[in-house]
């Protein structure tokens, strides 16, 4: 199952369920996404505000995966996420260099040797997405938490 952030035109938003990538192209195509809030059909996937590459992602960014894994009680389950999150957002905002909306651009010429291979991190639009895909290039997205404290610096 995979989870995608949907956005109908009444701006509306929402999370949809679907078995794969395929499956909700394919609902998408016949319409059969509707939103919750107003039932129309006008439902467009929205962009995780975060991607990088997963290039050079490795074992020792410093994330404690052996961290003693004490009983989580249900009503935790939320704050350990954020907390992983936010953990896995502080190594990015550490180690990647913001590309912003230039991260396709860069992504691409690294891939292609023009520039120096190195950890990026920035925003992609679909069409992007799908251009790096095809490229062959590995993105992982991550939903950011602090968009509020990005801005103080
Ligand atoms: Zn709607």
């Amino acid at each position: 199952m995979i989870a995608f952030d949907l956005a109908c035109d009444c701006g509306f938003q929402f999370e949809g369920w679907f078995v794969d990538r395929e499956d909700f192209v394919r609902q998408q195509e016949n319409r059969q996404v509707l939103c919750p809030q107003c039932g129309c059909a006008s439902v467009r996937k929205i962009l995780s505000p975060v991607a990088y590459q997963k290039k050079c992602f490795s074992a020792d960014t410093g994330i404690s995966a052996d961290k003693p894994s004490t009983s989580v009680h249900a009503g935790d389950l939320l704050n350990t996420a954020q907390e992983v999150l936010k953990n896995v957002q502080e190594i990015v905002e550490k180690n990647f260099e913001d590309v912003g909306v230039k991260f396709a651009q860069k992504a691409l010429k690294m891939h292609y040797g023009v520039e120096e291979p190195r950890n990026i991190r920035g925003v992609v639009s679909s069409d992007e997405e799908k251009l790096l895909k095809s490229e062959g290039i590995a993105l992982l997205k991550v939903p950011m938490l602090k968009q509020e404290d990005d801005k103080k610096h």
